[in-house]
């Protein structure tokens, strides 16, 4: 077990965990087993996970920052990088839009099953919609005034409000610019060691991946519904889940395109954070592996990664706007709506949107996607129809949106000049180095 790389180590912890939770199920009282001895673990693995991601956007930010030296090489990499994450999500919407189209896989429902599912999930999908509702009070300039936090410590103390946190990085990263060296250096030199603690930190947590991710499924497997459930989805399942391929596919071209890296080694480098982003479906919770991943073994400059990961982890979600316009159409058809081309145009502008007000956690994408249903005049009692096989699908969503970071951050990376050529090693190598800098 020692040698093996740390993708193959993860995706063991995985099939055991699934293996594992399938023979539990057949037990009396099996579930219960797995709920209060096995589960925990896959809790505290997340919640370290969750821990490293505001101090590790706060040092890497701040250091990030501070290295450009200058501040419109920082509005230069912003403005490019915004521009390639909005297009990338205006792509990948346009793809689930086109397959959803082709397969019509809400033609496949019958009255019966749909009347089946609605009456069933109904009250599960409630607060969905209370959440989704309170989001949509708010003005027009709300998720502007939202990314002002009035304290940092506030801002700081809650996942959620991760956008704040870089909001503040980056302004303090400015200040430090600002000022004279040999005001700037110590501040930067504490910035600099706090960063490589933060790392040693996440190669800790990394050597539990393969035991949290086993919990983590394990779990999962006894709490899903039956499978007859997956079955009657199953088109719409599909359909989704070719979007997300062919979006992997499309990150692999772009890649190999512009900077000339091999589809194979650039999964290789990056697999690590796609299953751990499939285990736990929150692109935050992978957010450290993902900054590690795409720094050390893909060779993105720090300069880079820290400024272009954190802030994609929150506003690129390119799964996520894919699944969501699969799924607002499918309800449609499921209805016997038709929706006419000027309706599924907006519903390319209100996924892309959404997909940047998502939060980047399990379930987030569909609190979303009532927004999109309500703008599109689709009945939001059809969340209910897709409520059976969401979780599957937010963990396969998951592994497109932070593949889609990485993807855009050697892009940033390669068209700044802050593109190398690592040795790329296994992790577990790496490990034992002392200082990887
Ligand atoms: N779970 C997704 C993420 O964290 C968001 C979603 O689609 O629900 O990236």
């Amino acid at each position: 077990m020692k040698k093996l790389a740390l993708h193959w180590k993860i995706l063991i912890g995985m099939v055991l965990g699934v293996v594992f939770g399938f023979i539990m199920v057949r037990f009396d009282g099996g579930k219960e087993i797995v709920q209060d001895w096995v589960k925990p673990f896959g809790t505290i693995f997340i919640n370290s996970l969750k821990l490293i991601a505001v101090p590790l956007i706060l040092g890497s930010l701040i250091k990030g920052v501070s290295d450009l030296k200058d501040i419109s090489k920082l509005s230069k990499m912003g403005g490019k990088t915004i521009l390639i994450y909005i297009l990338t999500t205006v792509i990948a919407v346009s793809i689930g839009l086109l397959l959803v189209n082709t397969i019509k896989p809400g033609n496949s429902i019958t009255e019966k099953t749909r009347i089946e599912l609605v009456g069933n999930y109904s009250d599960s999908t409630q607060k969905y919609k209370d959440e989704a509702a309170s989001q949509k009070e708010s003005g027009p300039l709300q998720a502007l005034v939202d990314l002002v936090p009035q304290n940092i410590v506030g801002a700081a103390s809650e996942n959620k409000n991760m956008l704040q946190v870089i909001f503040f990085a980056i302004f303090f990263g400015i200040g430090l610019i600002l000022i004279p060296e040999s005001k700037s250096k110590p501040v930067k030199d504490f910035f600099d060691g706090f960063n490589e603690v933060i790392l040693k930190m996440i190669d800790l947590i990394m050597l539990a991946a393969p035991y949290g991710v086993f919990a983590l499924l394990a779990a999962l497997i006894v709490e899903s519904p039956s499978a007859d459930l997956f079955k009657a989805l199953g088109w719409y399942a599909l359909t989704v889940v070719l979007g997300l391929l062919l979006m992997i596919g499309f990150y692999i071209l772009l890649v190999f395109i512009f900077t000339g890296k091999k589809p194979n080694e650039f999964i290789k480098g990056i697999s690590p954070a796609q299953l751990l982003a499939f285990s736990t479906s929150s692109s935050a919770a992978t957010l450290p592996v993902t900054m590690e991943r795409v720094h050390e073994h893909l060779g993105v400059d720090e300069e880079v990664s820290s400024f272009v990961l954190p802030i994609g982890a929150t506003i690129n979600m390119d799964g996520t706007s894919l699944y969501q316009a699969v799924a607002a159409v499918f309800i449609a058809q499921a209805f016997g709506m038709d929706l006419p081309f000027g309706v599924q145009l907006g519903i390319v502008a209100t996924a892309t949107l959404a997909s940047i007000g998502s939060a980047a956690v399990p379930g987030a994408g569909m609190v979303m996607l009532v927004i999109v249903l309500a703008q599109a005049g689709i009945p939001e009692a059809g969340l209910a129809l897709i409520f059976a096989v969401d979780r599957p699908l937010d963990m396969c969503r998951t592994v497109v949106n932070v593949t889609g970071d990485a993807t855009v951050s050697m892009m940033i990376a390669k068209s700044e000049g802050k593109l190398s050529d690592p040795n790329v090693k296994n992790w577990d190598d790496n490990y034992n180095v002392e200082s990887k800098k």
